[in-house]
């Protein structure tokens, strides 16, 4: 399991989070400011979002719901 040394996008406290690996994105809590943002793994390291800059494709539930409104049926 990969772990990325990111900064909070908020109030930009450095963290280590976990992932479980390939390049989905998940939601972070940041432990300094309590907010919720994005980390995106990308081909040369991570990104991060705060949750209502990240498009849809960075956004763990967006794409869940963008998934299950296709191949059903
Ligand atoms: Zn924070």
């Amino acid at each position: 399991m990969p772990a990325y040394a990111i900064q909070c996008p908020y109030c930009h406290a450095p963290q280590h989070a976990e992932h479980p690996g390939g390049y989905a994105p998940m939601y972070v809590n940041c432990p300094t400011c309590e907010k919720r943002f994005i980390l995106e793994p990308v081909a040369n390291g991570v990104k991060t979002y705060r949750m209502n800059e990240a498009p849809c494709c960075s956004d763990p539930d967006c794409r869940a719901a963008e998934m299950g409104d296709t191949g059903n049926d």
